[in-house]
């Protein structure tokens, strides 16, 4: 049996939320559904601060997200000091707030990589899905910026059932923006999508649908010898064995909160554990010995099925937010495992899926004055 402080190395990778705020209302938002309720933010000294003890640590790779991480007027200088650390640094961006100097300016800082977002592959599905007018306009406009400042461009649609039915247009879309990497990234139900679940998630004849139009793109892009890459993440709804979270508790990703809240995933913090701050606590400590951090390293946590499972090595029992939010309880197994005693919440929101009748008008989209409904209970 591994105890919890086994084998942990460093954080490699170091994701940045800076900011909650954010200019669109996506349904499917992995923030917070009280993020309204957390508007602290760390500092522009307490960031760079963080950054450089991950960095001491050993993380290489750094996203800056949010929110919109755009609305932080700091950004530049974040930028310029995670190049100055030696970061490959990452910003995941709605395009919302980009100009086309902005995207030069964080070129220059030192800025590695900018991945846009978009909601659809045409301007009515896309604003609507973002709750804004503006959105398809500005977001084609700064992938083609980002692309003309020499930037690898990597696009990121969220697939669900309202979109799924544009696979082919999308990609073609991609492939006229002259995108390097698309990322079809079905939706991971925690956040406002698991509230959202039942207007959100396909059926499985649309997902098989969409599958084989990415397959088929896929291999047309072989036979043309086209370097755009495509990555479909599929939903672990529609799998027997649940996803190896985050490469294991507490083994790679580290996320730091706007107020400076430490996570092992950007969703943990639904859960009913106390996690540490940086402003408190140095990164070393809260990595290595805080309890949040050890609480679901190795596998002495496991009840069954999977204490006694030859599998808890490929999957480290799935995910603990998504057990938490279909059992109730984070220790146990993710009920996508079929070995799990409540893998009937998967069927049941598969069938659910196959009969559902929401349209985009039923979604409860993120915003503060839904945000505030939730704060309220
Ligand atoms: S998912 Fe949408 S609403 Fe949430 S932070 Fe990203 S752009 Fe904003
Ligand atoms: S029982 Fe647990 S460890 Fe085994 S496959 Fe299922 S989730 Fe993974």
């Amino acid at each position: 049996m591994n105890t919890p402080t086994d084998h942990v190395g460093p954080p490699l990778w170091l994701l940045a939320e800076l900011t909650y705020r954010c200019p669109l209302q996506c349904p499917y938002c992995s923030n917070p559904l009280d993020f309204a309720h957390h508007d602290q933010e760390l500092s522009t000294e307490q960031w760079l601060d963080v950054l450089s003890q991950g960095r001491a640590m050993g993380a290489a790779q750094l996203g800056f997200s949010g929110g919109e991480p755009l609305v932080r007027q700091d950004l530049p200088e974040l930028i310029a000091g995670a190049r100055e650390l030696g970061y490959y640094s990452n910003l995941i961006t709605s395009g919302l707030g980009l100009t086309e100097a902005k995207v030069q300016d964080f070129a220059r800082a030192g800025l590695d990589h900018i991945q846009v977002s978009f909601q659809a592959s045409d301007p009515e599905l896309n604003n609507a899905v973002a709750g804004s007018r503006k959105a398809f306009d500005q977001k084609l406009a700064m992938a083609r910026a980002v692309k003309d400042a020499g930037y690898p461009m990597v696009l990121n649609f969220v697939v669900h059932r309202h979109n799924i039915h544009q696979m082919a247009d999308i990609l073609a879309l991609c492939e006229n923006l002259g995108a390097d990497y698309v990322e079809l990234a079905t939706c991971q139900y925690y956040g406002w999508a698991f509230a959202n679940r039942e207007g959100l998630m396909p059926s499985r004849a649309q997902l098989v649908t969409a599958e084989a139009t990415v397959n088929r793109f896929r291999n047309q892009l072989a036979e043309r010898d086209h370097p755009m890459k495509v990555i479909f993440v599929t939903p672990d709804y529609y799998e027997e064995r649940p996803k190896a979270c985050m490469n294991g508790w507490g083994s790679l990703f580290l996320t730091v909160a706007p107020d400076g809240t430490a996570l092992p995933c950007h969703s943990a913090r639904l859960l009913p554990i106390d996690f540490p701050n940086v402003t408190a606590s140095p990164l070393e400590d809260i990595w290595y010995r805080s309890p949040g951090f050890n609480h679901y390293r190795g596998d002495s946590w496991m009840p069954e099925p999977c204490r006694s499972c030859d599998e808890k090595d490929k999957d480290f029992g799935g995910c603990r937010c998504q057990a938490y939010l279909l059992t109730g309880n984070a220790d146990n197994a993710d009920p996508v495992c079929s070995k799990s005693a409540h893998h009937d919440r998967i069927l049941a929101a598969r069938t659910a899926a196959d009969h559902a009748t929401a349209g985009l008008e039923d979604l409860i989209y993120r915003n503060a004055d839904n945000s505030n409904v939730f704060c309220r209970g």
